[in-house]
Protein backbone atom coordinates (compact mmCIF):
# COMPACT_ATOMS: atom_id res chain seq x y z
CA UNK A 1 0.00 0.00 0.00
CA UNK A 2 1.43 3.35 -0.58
CA UNK A 3 1.98 5.48 2.41
CA UNK A 4 -0.61 7.59 3.56
CA UNK A 5 -0.77 10.45 6.18
CA UNK A 6 -3.80 12.55 7.87
CA UNK A 7 -1.63 16.20 7.24
CA UNK A 8 1.21 16.22 3.86
CA UNK A 9 2.74 19.61 4.06
CA UNK A 10 5.22 20.89 1.29
CA UNK A 11 7.93 23.43 2.32
CA UNK A 12 9.42 23.97 5.71
CA UNK A 13 9.53 27.81 5.87
CA UNK A 14 7.67 29.87 8.20
CA UNK A 15 4.50 28.57 6.83
CA UNK A 16 4.86 24.78 6.95
CA UNK A 17 6.85 24.80 10.26
CA UNK A 18 4.10 27.00 12.04
CA UNK A 19 1.13 24.84 10.23
CA UNK A 20 2.99 21.73 10.93
CA UNK A 21 3.63 22.76 15.10
CA UNK A 22 -0.36 23.35 15.41
CA UNK A 23 -1.92 20.48 13.26
CA UNK A 24 0.26 18.04 15.30
CA UNK A 25 -2.21 17.67 17.93
CA UNK A 26 -4.97 16.88 15.70
CA UNK A 27 -2.90 14.53 13.23
CA UNK A 28 0.01 13.03 12.05
CA UNK A 29 1.99 15.66 9.95
CA UNK A 30 4.62 14.79 7.54
CA UNK A 31 7.16 17.63 6.08
CA UNK A 32 8.69 17.32 2.85
CA UNK A 33 11.02 19.85 1.42
CA UNK A 34 13.03 19.89 -1.14
CA UNK A 35 16.55 20.80 0.38
CA UNK A 36 17.64 21.29 3.76
CA UNK A 37 15.10 22.21 6.26
CA UNK A 38 17.00 25.52 6.83
CA UNK A 39 16.44 26.34 2.97
CA UNK A 40 13.95 28.94 2.32
CA UNK A 41 12.92 32.34 1.81
CA UNK A 42 12.28 32.84 5.13
CA UNK A 43 15.85 32.10 6.33
CA UNK A 44 16.75 35.60 4.57
CA UNK A 45 14.06 37.41 5.52
CA UNK A 46 15.92 40.74 7.59
CA UNK A 47 13.35 43.86 8.24
CA UNK A 48 11.11 41.76 10.43
CA UNK A 49 7.54 40.81 10.97
CA UNK A 50 4.91 43.62 10.93
CA UNK A 51 2.46 43.87 13.87
CA UNK A 52 0.37 45.91 16.31
CA UNK A 53 2.52 46.56 19.45
CA UNK A 54 3.23 50.36 19.41
CA UNK A 55 1.93 52.58 21.75
CA UNK A 56 0.43 54.98 19.25
CA UNK A 57 -0.69 52.07 16.44
CA UNK A 58 -3.43 50.30 16.31
CA UNK A 59 -4.83 47.72 14.36
CA UNK A 60 -7.28 50.36 12.30
CA UNK A 61 -3.86 51.69 11.13
CA UNK A 62 -2.67 48.58 10.33
CA UNK A 63 -4.94 47.72 7.87
CA UNK A 64 -5.39 51.13 6.24
CA UNK A 65 -1.81 51.10 5.33
CA UNK A 66 -1.86 47.84 4.25
CA UNK A 67 -4.80 48.80 2.05
CA UNK A 68 -3.69 51.43 0.97
CA UNK A 69 -0.38 49.62 -0.56
CA UNK A 70 -2.92 47.68 -2.03
CA UNK A 71 -4.44 49.25 -3.94
CA UNK A 72 -8.08 48.47 -4.15
CA UNK A 73 -7.80 45.05 -4.59
CA UNK A 74 -6.83 43.51 -0.48
CA UNK A 75 -9.74 41.64 0.55
CA UNK A 76 -10.87 43.44 3.46
CA UNK A 77 -11.87 40.01 5.25
CA UNK A 78 -8.55 39.19 4.96
CA UNK A 79 -6.42 41.98 5.84
CA UNK A 80 -8.33 42.15 9.20
CA UNK A 81 -7.91 38.53 10.27
CA UNK A 82 -4.12 38.92 9.56
CA UNK A 83 -4.00 42.29 11.22
CA UNK A 84 -6.34 41.08 14.47
CA UNK A 85 -4.68 38.08 14.87
CA UNK A 86 -1.10 38.44 14.31
CA UNK A 87 -0.11 40.06 17.76
CA UNK A 88 -0.32 36.96 19.91
CA UNK A 89 1.13 34.93 17.39
CA UNK A 90 3.92 37.00 17.00
CA UNK A 91 4.48 37.30 20.65
CA UNK A 92 4.34 33.00 20.86
CA UNK A 93 7.14 33.59 18.77
CA UNK A 94 8.71 35.17 21.00
CA UNK A 95 7.95 33.09 24.20
CA UNK A 96 9.28 30.04 21.51
CA UNK A 97 12.68 31.72 22.00
CA UNK A 98 13.38 33.86 18.81
CA UNK A 99 15.54 36.48 20.00
CA UNK A 100 13.60 39.61 18.72
CA UNK A 101 15.00 43.16 19.83
CA UNK A 102 13.70 44.41 23.06
CA UNK A 103 13.71 48.67 24.45
CA UNK A 104 15.26 48.42 27.25
CA UNK A 105 12.50 47.62 29.22
CA UNK A 106 10.32 44.12 27.73
CA UNK A 107 8.52 45.62 25.16
CA UNK A 108 9.79 44.59 21.23
CA UNK A 109 11.85 47.48 19.57
CA UNK A 110 9.90 49.11 16.64
CA UNK A 111 11.46 48.94 13.25
CA UNK A 112 10.04 51.37 10.30
CA UNK A 113 9.19 50.68 6.71
CA UNK A 114 7.97 51.91 3.49
CA UNK A 115 4.19 52.30 3.73
CA UNK A 116 3.93 51.98 7.51
CA UNK A 117 2.56 55.29 8.96
CA UNK A 118 3.55 53.69 12.18
CA UNK A 119 6.42 51.92 13.91
CA UNK A 120 5.48 47.76 13.84
CA UNK A 121 7.89 46.01 12.51
CA UNK A 122 8.97 43.44 14.97
CA UNK A 123 12.45 42.34 14.08
CA UNK A 124 15.46 40.36 15.10
CA UNK A 125 18.16 42.98 14.34
CA UNK A 126 18.58 42.44 10.48
CA UNK A 127 17.89 39.07 10.87
CA UNK A 128 14.64 38.10 11.55
CA UNK A 129 14.09 34.91 9.44
CA UNK A 130 16.77 33.47 10.69
CA UNK A 131 15.88 33.89 13.64
CA UNK A 132 11.73 32.36 13.32
CA UNK A 133 13.29 29.62 10.90
CA UNK A 134 15.61 28.47 13.80
CA UNK A 135 12.24 28.64 16.85
CA UNK A 136 10.43 27.07 14.14
CA UNK A 137 12.70 24.22 13.49
CA UNK A 138 13.63 23.41 16.99
CA UNK A 139 9.67 23.32 18.11
CA UNK A 140 9.26 21.06 15.46
CA UNK A 141 12.05 18.75 16.16
CA UNK A 142 10.61 18.42 19.54
CA UNK A 143 7.41 17.74 19.44
CA UNK A 144 8.44 14.60 16.59
CA UNK A 145 7.21 16.43 13.95
CA UNK A 146 9.34 14.35 10.77
CA UNK A 147 11.01 16.65 8.29
CA UNK A 148 11.83 14.22 5.24
CA UNK A 149 14.43 16.70 3.69
CA UNK A 150 15.74 16.25 -0.36
CA UNK A 151 12.38 15.16 -1.47
CA UNK A 152 10.94 17.31 -4.39
CA UNK A 153 6.98 17.21 -4.96
CA UNK A 154 6.32 16.67 -8.06
CA UNK A 155 2.73 16.64 -9.06
CA UNK A 156 -0.06 16.76 -6.96
CA UNK A 157 -2.42 13.66 -7.38
CA UNK A 158 -5.58 14.48 -8.44
CA UNK A 159 -8.74 12.31 -8.78
CA UNK A 160 -12.63 13.22 -9.43
CA UNK A 161 -11.70 16.98 -8.58
CA UNK A 162 -10.15 16.36 -5.15
CA UNK A 163 -6.17 16.37 -3.91
CA UNK A 164 -5.34 13.07 -2.71
CA UNK A 165 -1.61 13.76 -2.41
CA UNK A 166 1.76 13.98 -4.29
CA UNK A 167 3.65 12.78 -6.87
CA UNK A 168 7.01 12.88 -5.44
CA UNK A 169 11.46 11.78 -6.11
CA UNK A 170 12.27 9.91 -3.32
CA UNK A 171 15.89 10.83 -2.91
CA UNK A 172 16.99 7.16 -2.44
CA UNK A 173 15.89 5.27 -5.19
CA UNK A 174 15.49 8.44 -7.22
CA UNK A 175 11.94 7.21 -8.36
CA UNK A 176 8.82 8.74 -8.25
CA UNK A 177 6.56 7.63 -5.48
CA UNK A 178 3.67 8.85 -3.62
CA UNK A 179 1.98 9.90 -0.45
CA UNK A 180 -1.77 9.90 0.12
CA UNK A 181 -3.08 12.88 2.60
CA UNK A 182 -6.38 13.82 4.32
CA UNK A 183 -5.62 17.09 3.34
CA UNK A 184 -2.32 18.21 1.13
CA UNK A 185 -1.05 22.07 2.44
CA UNK A 186 1.69 23.55 0.08
CA UNK A 187 3.95 25.75 1.57
CA UNK A 188 6.96 26.10 -1.18
CA UNK A 189 7.07 29.64 -0.92
CA UNK A 190 7.37 32.24 -4.21
CA UNK A 191 8.96 32.67 -7.14
CA UNK A 192 11.81 35.20 -7.53
CA UNK A 193 13.83 32.53 -9.70
CA UNK A 194 11.72 33.00 -12.80
CA UNK A 195 14.17 36.46 -12.69
CA UNK A 196 17.99 36.66 -13.12
CA UNK A 197 18.29 39.28 -10.49
CA UNK A 198 16.16 37.72 -7.51
CA UNK A 199 16.79 38.25 -3.92
CA UNK A 200 14.66 34.84 -3.32
CA UNK A 201 17.29 31.60 -3.01
CA UNK A 202 17.71 28.92 -5.84
CA UNK A 203 14.66 26.60 -4.17
CA UNK A 204 12.21 29.87 -5.33
CA UNK A 205 11.25 28.48 -8.26
CA UNK A 206 7.50 28.34 -7.85
CA UNK A 207 6.93 24.53 -7.73
CA UNK A 208 3.58 24.83 -5.95
CA UNK A 209 1.83 27.81 -7.67
CA UNK A 210 3.50 25.40 -10.89
CA UNK A 211 1.56 22.55 -9.50
CA UNK A 212 -1.41 23.85 -8.47
CA UNK A 213 -2.31 25.14 -11.72
CA UNK A 214 -1.61 22.07 -13.47
CA UNK A 215 -3.86 20.48 -11.62
CA UNK A 216 -6.61 22.65 -12.49
CA UNK A 217 -6.62 25.21 -9.36
CA UNK A 218 -7.36 28.94 -9.31
CA UNK A 219 -4.24 30.99 -9.42
CA UNK A 220 -4.58 35.06 -8.64
CA UNK A 221 -2.80 37.87 -9.34
CA UNK A 222 0.62 37.02 -10.60
CA UNK A 223 0.87 39.95 -12.54
CA UNK A 224 2.01 41.27 -8.72
CA UNK A 225 5.81 40.75 -8.56
CA UNK A 226 6.87 42.68 -6.30
CA UNK A 227 10.62 44.43 -7.23
CA UNK A 228 12.80 45.17 -4.19
CA UNK A 229 14.95 48.57 -5.19
CA UNK A 230 17.82 47.89 -3.29
CA UNK A 231 19.65 44.92 -3.90
CA UNK A 232 23.42 45.13 -4.31
CA UNK A 233 24.26 45.67 -8.24
CA UNK A 234 26.25 43.07 -9.67
CA UNK A 235 26.90 40.56 -6.09
CA UNK A 236 25.44 37.19 -6.00
CA UNK A 237 25.50 34.98 -2.54
CA UNK A 238 24.57 31.67 -2.97
CA UNK A 239 22.65 31.94 -6.11
CA UNK A 240 20.67 35.34 -5.17
CA UNK A 241 21.30 38.92 -5.34
CA UNK A 242 21.87 40.06 -1.85
CA UNK A 243 19.26 42.62 -0.33
CA UNK A 244 19.47 46.00 1.40
CA UNK A 245 16.59 45.46 4.01
CA UNK A 246 14.37 48.57 3.45
CA UNK A 247 14.40 49.02 7.47
CA UNK A 248 17.77 51.04 6.28
CA UNK A 249 16.05 53.56 4.35
CA UNK A 250 13.69 53.50 7.75
CA UNK A 251 16.42 54.47 9.37
CA UNK A 252 17.32 57.33 6.90
CA UNK A 253 19.12 55.51 3.85
CA UNK A 254 19.02 57.97 0.87
CA UNK A 255 18.86 56.79 -2.75
CA UNK A 256 20.86 59.03 -4.87
CA UNK A 257 22.33 58.76 -8.24
CA UNK A 258 25.80 57.94 -9.09
CA UNK A 259 26.64 61.44 -9.37
CA UNK A 260 25.37 61.81 -5.89
CA UNK A 261 22.00 63.77 -5.90
CA UNK A 262 18.96 62.59 -3.82
CA UNK A 263 15.95 61.70 -6.38
CA UNK A 264 13.17 60.11 -4.01
CA UNK A 265 11.66 63.57 -3.25
CA UNK A 266 11.01 64.04 -6.91
CA UNK A 267 8.80 61.35 -6.82
CA UNK A 268 6.57 60.65 -4.42
CA UNK A 269 5.60 63.09 -0.73
CA UNK A 270 7.05 60.07 1.09
CA UNK A 271 10.57 60.31 -0.84
CA UNK A 272 12.74 57.46 0.12
CA UNK A 273 10.12 55.72 2.22
CA UNK A 274 7.55 55.38 -0.59
CA UNK A 275 6.31 52.32 -1.33
CA UNK A 276 8.37 50.15 -2.88
CA UNK A 277 6.74 49.63 -6.47
CA UNK A 278 7.22 53.57 -6.68
CA UNK A 279 10.89 53.37 -5.42
CA UNK A 280 11.78 50.30 -7.76
CA UNK A 281 10.20 52.77 -10.90
CA UNK A 282 12.04 55.73 -10.06
CA UNK A 283 15.17 53.57 -9.67
CA UNK A 284 14.74 52.09 -12.80
CA UNK A 285 13.77 55.10 -14.26
CA UNK A 286 16.71 57.20 -12.93
CA UNK A 287 19.00 54.29 -13.84
CA UNK A 288 17.54 54.90 -17.37
CA UNK A 289 17.86 58.67 -17.35
CA UNK A 290 21.81 58.61 -16.16
CA UNK A 291 22.64 55.92 -18.65
CA UNK A 292 23.90 54.07 -14.87
CA UNK A 293 23.48 50.46 -14.46
CA UNK A 294 22.24 51.33 -10.67
CA UNK A 295 21.98 54.12 -8.27
CA UNK A 296 23.27 54.52 -4.84
CA UNK A 297 21.77 53.63 -1.23
CA UNK A 298 23.50 55.62 1.13
CA UNK A 299 23.36 55.63 5.23
CA UNK A 300 26.85 56.69 5.95
CA UNK A 301 25.89 59.68 7.60
CA UNK A 302 24.34 57.81 10.29
CA UNK A 303 27.15 56.61 13.50
CA UNK A 304 29.07 54.06 12.69
CA UNK A 305 28.29 51.91 16.16
CA UNK A 306 24.50 52.41 14.81
CA UNK A 307 25.08 50.81 11.78
CA UNK A 308 26.81 47.77 12.66
CA UNK A 309 24.75 47.35 15.47
CA UNK A 310 21.39 47.77 14.22
CA UNK A 311 22.67 45.89 10.50
CA UNK A 312 25.17 43.34 11.27
CA UNK A 313 24.95 41.37 8.24
CA UNK A 314 24.36 43.82 6.32
CA UNK A 315 27.61 45.74 7.08
CA UNK A 316 29.34 42.45 7.31
CA UNK A 317 28.36 41.14 3.74
CA UNK A 318 28.91 44.21 1.99
CA UNK A 319 32.27 44.26 3.62
CA UNK A 320 33.76 41.60 2.56
CA UNK A 321 32.38 42.80 -1.09
CA UNK A 322 34.67 45.73 -0.54
CA UNK A 323 31.85 48.06 0.70
CA UNK A 324 32.02 49.58 3.97
CA UNK A 325 28.79 50.81 4.41
CA UNK A 326 29.39 53.47 7.53
CA UNK A 327 31.84 55.79 5.37
CA UNK A 328 30.66 55.12 1.92
CA UNK A 329 27.60 54.70 -0.44
CA UNK A 330 26.01 50.97 -1.31
CA UNK A 331 25.13 50.53 -5.43
CA UNK A 332 21.88 48.97 -5.81
CA UNK A 333 19.91 47.80 -7.90
CA UNK A 334 16.17 46.84 -8.04
CA UNK A 335 15.60 42.73 -7.91
CA UNK A 336 12.27 40.28 -8.21
CA UNK A 337 11.93 39.79 -4.52
CA UNK A 338 8.27 38.63 -3.61
CA UNK A 339 5.43 36.92 -5.20
CA UNK A 340 1.92 38.72 -4.51
CA UNK A 341 -0.30 36.55 -6.26
CA UNK A 342 -0.64 32.91 -6.20
CA UNK A 343 -2.51 29.42 -5.65
CA UNK A 344 -5.79 31.37 -5.18
CA UNK A 345 -7.23 30.97 -1.07
CA UNK A 346 -10.15 31.46 1.25
CA UNK A 347 -9.58 33.06 4.41
CA UNK A 348 -8.76 29.27 6.11
CA UNK A 349 -6.48 28.85 2.97
CA UNK A 350 -8.63 26.14 1.08
CA UNK A 351 -8.11 26.13 -2.45
CA UNK A 352 -10.33 25.50 -5.28
CA UNK A 353 -9.78 21.97 -5.20
CA UNK A 354 -10.89 20.54 -2.17
CA UNK A 355 -8.12 19.20 0.19
CA UNK A 356 -5.65 21.36 -1.50
CA UNK A 357 -4.48 24.35 1.13
CA UNK A 358 -2.12 26.60 0.41
CA UNK A 359 -0.05 29.00 2.92
CA UNK A 360 2.52 31.45 3.11
CA UNK A 361 4.02 33.05 -0.35
CA UNK A 362 2.75 30.41 -2.73
CA UNK A 363 -0.73 31.10 -1.50
CA UNK A 364 -2.68 34.35 -3.05
CA UNK A 365 -5.09 35.08 0.27
CA UNK A 366 -6.13 38.52 -1.34
CA UNK A 367 -4.06 40.51 1.73
CA UNK A 368 -1.18 41.78 -0.48
CA UNK A 369 -3.57 42.83 -3.22
CA UNK A 370 -1.67 45.14 -6.20
CA UNK A 371 0.82 45.78 -3.49
CA UNK A 372 2.35 43.93 -0.71
CA UNK A 373 3.16 45.59 2.78
CA UNK A 374 6.73 45.39 4.44
CA UNK A 375 6.62 42.93 6.47
CA UNK A 376 3.45 41.90 5.90
CA UNK A 377 4.77 37.74 4.27
CA UNK A 378 5.48 36.68 7.63
CA UNK A 379 2.65 37.65 8.98
CA UNK A 380 0.40 36.50 6.44
CA UNK A 381 2.45 33.03 6.33
CA UNK A 382 2.18 32.72 10.31
CA UNK A 383 -1.86 33.56 10.69
CA UNK A 384 -3.00 31.46 8.08
CA UNK A 385 -0.95 28.83 8.52
CA UNK A 386 -2.99 28.68 12.26
CA UNK A 387 -5.98 29.40 10.34
CA UNK A 388 -5.11 25.92 8.31
CA UNK A 389 -4.22 24.27 11.34
CA UNK A 390 -7.42 25.37 13.38
CA UNK A 391 -9.64 24.51 10.29
CA UNK A 392 -8.44 21.05 9.72
CA UNK A 393 -9.41 20.11 13.41
CA UNK A 394 -12.17 18.80 11.38
CA UNK A 395 -10.93 16.61 7.77
CA UNK A 396 -12.68 13.89 6.10
CA UNK A 397 -10.43 10.69 6.07
CA UNK A 398 -9.47 9.76 2.16
CA UNK A 399 -11.45 6.31 1.65
CA UNK A 400 -9.33 3.53 1.59
CA UNK A 401 -10.36 2.40 -1.99
CA UNK A 402 -9.03 5.93 -2.98
CA UNK A 403 -5.58 5.48 -2.05
CA UNK A 404 -3.99 3.44 -4.77
CA UNK A 405 -0.69 2.46 -5.96
CA UNK A 406 0.41 4.37 -8.99
CA UNK A 407 3.60 3.33 -10.91
CA UNK A 408 4.37 6.73 -12.78
CA UNK A 409 6.95 7.08 -15.06
CA UNK A 410 8.87 10.12 -15.17
CA UNK A 411 9.79 12.20 -17.92
CA UNK A 412 12.66 13.77 -19.13
CA UNK A 413 12.34 17.59 -19.98
CA UNK A 414 14.50 20.43 -21.39
CA UNK A 415 16.03 22.66 -18.86
CA UNK A 416 14.86 26.41 -19.87
CA UNK A 417 15.90 28.29 -16.97
CA UNK A 418 18.19 30.62 -17.86
CA UNK A 419 16.35 31.51 -20.82
CA UNK A 420 13.44 32.15 -19.32
CA UNK A 421 15.07 34.27 -16.54
CA UNK A 422 16.76 36.65 -18.78
CA UNK A 423 13.75 36.72 -21.23
CA UNK A 424 11.33 37.51 -17.80
CA UNK A 425 14.32 40.46 -16.94
CA UNK A 426 13.94 42.06 -20.27
CA UNK A 427 10.33 42.46 -21.05
CA UNK A 428 8.44 41.03 -17.69
CA UNK A 429 10.21 43.53 -15.20
CA UNK A 430 9.37 46.92 -13.45
CA UNK A 431 8.28 48.60 -16.40
CA UNK A 432 6.42 46.59 -19.40
CA UNK A 433 4.74 46.98 -22.50
CA UNK A 434 2.57 45.72 -24.48
CA UNK A 435 4.76 44.63 -27.60
CA UNK A 436 7.05 42.92 -24.32
CA UNK A 437 4.62 41.14 -23.18
CA UNK A 438 3.81 40.10 -26.51
CA UNK A 439 6.72 38.89 -27.25
CA UNK A 440 7.56 37.03 -23.91
CA UNK A 441 4.33 35.08 -24.26
CA UNK A 442 5.01 33.78 -27.47
CA UNK A 443 8.30 32.72 -26.50
CA UNK A 444 7.04 30.91 -23.74
CA UNK A 445 4.34 29.33 -25.65
CA UNK A 446 7.01 27.83 -27.81
CA UNK A 447 9.08 26.78 -24.52
CA UNK A 448 5.91 25.24 -23.18
CA UNK A 449 5.06 23.24 -26.11
CA UNK A 450 8.35 21.07 -25.62
CA UNK A 451 7.35 19.76 -22.49
CA UNK A 452 5.17 16.23 -22.40
CA UNK A 453 2.20 16.06 -20.29
CA UNK A 454 2.84 13.87 -17.62
CA UNK A 455 5.10 13.83 -13.94
CA UNK A 456 8.57 15.31 -15.22
CA UNK A 457 11.55 13.62 -12.80
CA UNK A 458 14.25 15.47 -14.84
CA UNK A 459 14.36 19.25 -15.20
CA UNK A 460 11.11 19.73 -13.06
CA UNK A 461 12.08 23.21 -11.72
CA UNK A 462 12.94 24.40 -15.11
CA UNK A 463 8.70 23.29 -16.15
CA UNK A 464 7.33 24.90 -13.17
CA UNK A 465 9.48 27.97 -13.85
CA UNK A 466 8.41 28.11 -17.14
CA UNK A 467 4.97 27.55 -16.17
CA UNK A 468 5.06 30.34 -13.38
CA UNK A 469 6.27 32.49 -16.27
CA UNK A 470 3.76 31.81 -18.33
CA UNK A 471 1.20 32.71 -15.46
CA UNK A 472 2.98 35.90 -14.65
CA UNK A 473 2.84 37.23 -18.62
CA UNK A 474 -0.71 35.83 -18.96
CA UNK A 475 -2.16 37.59 -15.97
CA UNK A 476 -0.12 40.87 -17.07
CA UNK A 477 -1.88 40.91 -20.52
CA UNK A 478 -5.18 40.90 -18.96
CA UNK A 479 -4.84 43.77 -16.76
CA UNK A 480 -5.09 46.67 -19.42
CA UNK A 481 -4.07 48.97 -16.98
CA UNK A 482 -1.08 50.15 -14.36
CA UNK A 483 -1.74 49.48 -10.53
CA UNK A 484 0.29 48.79 -7.48
CA UNK A 485 3.43 46.30 -8.72
CA UNK A 486 1.82 46.42 -12.24
CA UNK A 487 3.10 49.08 -14.69
CA UNK A 488 2.60 49.01 -18.58
CA UNK A 489 3.25 51.97 -20.57
CA UNK A 490 0.60 51.86 -22.90
CA UNK A 491 -2.36 51.76 -20.16
CA UNK A 492 -0.09 53.94 -17.45
CA UNK A 493 -3.13 55.12 -15.61
CA UNK A 494 -4.82 52.88 -12.89
CA UNK A 495 -8.57 52.18 -14.52
CA UNK A 496 -11.33 52.14 -11.45
CA UNK A 497 -13.85 49.72 -13.13
CA UNK A 498 -10.61 46.96 -13.61
CA UNK A 499 -10.29 46.50 -9.74
CA UNK A 500 -10.72 42.46 -10.02
CA UNK A 501 -8.45 39.77 -9.43
CA UNK A 502 -6.93 38.00 -12.04
CA UNK A 503 -7.85 34.68 -11.97
CA UNK A 504 -6.03 31.93 -14.58
CA UNK A 505 -6.60 28.10 -14.24
CA UNK A 506 -6.36 25.04 -16.05
CA UNK A 507 -9.64 23.32 -15.46
CA UNK A 508 -7.69 19.95 -15.49
CA UNK A 509 -9.47 17.66 -13.08
CA UNK A 510 -7.63 14.76 -13.03
CA UNK A 511 -3.97 13.30 -14.06
C1 LIG B 1 15.98 38.36 1.13
C2 LIG B 1 14.55 38.37 1.61
C3 LIG B 1 14.17 39.21 2.63
C4 LIG B 1 12.86 39.23 3.09
N1 LIG B 1 12.52 40.03 4.14
C5 LIG B 1 11.27 39.98 4.64
C6 LIG B 1 10.92 40.69 5.80
O1 LIG B 1 11.74 41.37 6.41
N2 LIG B 1 9.64 40.59 6.25
C7 LIG B 1 8.69 39.85 5.62
O2 LIG B 1 7.55 39.80 6.07
N3 LIG B 1 9.01 39.13 4.52
C8 LIG B 1 10.26 39.17 4.03
N4 LIG B 1 10.58 38.44 2.93
C9 LIG B 1 9.57 37.55 2.36
C10 LIG B 1 9.40 36.35 3.27
O3 LIG B 1 10.66 35.93 3.73
C11 LIG B 1 8.71 35.20 2.57
O4 LIG B 1 7.56 35.65 1.94
C12 LIG B 1 8.33 34.11 3.54
O5 LIG B 1 9.45 33.73 4.30
C13 LIG B 1 7.78 32.91 2.78
O6 LIG B 1 7.61 31.87 3.67
P1 LIG B 1 7.04 30.49 3.14
O7 LIG B 1 7.00 29.58 4.32
O8 LIG B 1 5.80 30.73 2.39
O9 LIG B 1 8.11 29.99 2.07
P2 LIG B 1 9.68 29.69 2.21
O10 LIG B 1 10.20 30.23 3.48
O11 LIG B 1 10.33 30.13 0.97
O12 LIG B 1 9.71 28.11 2.28
C14 LIG B 1 9.40 27.33 1.14
C15 LIG B 1 9.76 25.89 1.43
O13 LIG B 1 9.24 25.04 0.42
C16 LIG B 1 10.24 24.12 0.00
N5 LIG B 1 9.91 23.70 -1.37
C17 LIG B 1 9.73 24.46 -2.46
N6 LIG B 1 9.40 23.68 -3.53
C18 LIG B 1 9.37 22.41 -3.09
C19 LIG B 1 9.12 21.14 -3.71
N7 LIG B 1 8.83 21.03 -5.01
N8 LIG B 1 9.19 20.02 -2.95
C20 LIG B 1 9.51 20.09 -1.63
N9 LIG B 1 9.77 21.25 -0.99
C21 LIG B 1 9.70 22.40 -1.71
C22 LIG B 1 11.52 24.92 0.14
O14 LIG B 1 12.65 24.09 0.14
C23 LIG B 1 11.26 25.62 1.47
O15 LIG B 1 11.51 24.76 2.55
C24 LIG B 1 11.90 38.41 2.47
C25 LIG B 1 12.27 37.57 1.43
C26 LIG B 1 13.59 37.54 1.00
C27 LIG B 1 13.98 36.61 -0.11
Amino acid sequence: MPRKVDFLVIGSGIAGLTFATKAKTHGEVLILTKKNKADSNTNYAQGGIASVFGDDDSFARHIADTEKAGEGLSHPDAVKIMVTSGPPLVQELYELGCRFSTDEGSAFELGKEGGHTRRRIVHAKDFTGYEIERVLLESAKKSGIVISENEIALDLIVKDNECLGIYYLDAITKKIDTIYADATVLATGGAGQVYLHTTNPPIATGDGIAMAYRAGADIANMEFVQFHPTSVYNLQIEGRSFLISEAVRGEGGILKTRDGAPFMDKYSPSGNLAPRDIVARACVSEMLRTKSKYVLLDISHREADFIKNRFPTIYETCLKWGIDITRESIPVVPAAHYTCGGIRVNTWAESSVPRLFALGECACTGVHGANRLASNSLLEALVFAARAAERLKTTKTLTASKILKHDMPGKTGPNFTLQVKELMDQHVNVIRTQKGLEHAREVIQGLEDQFEDGIHLINAESRNIVNVARLIIESALRRKESRGLHYITEYAEKDSTLGKDTIINTNIVSN
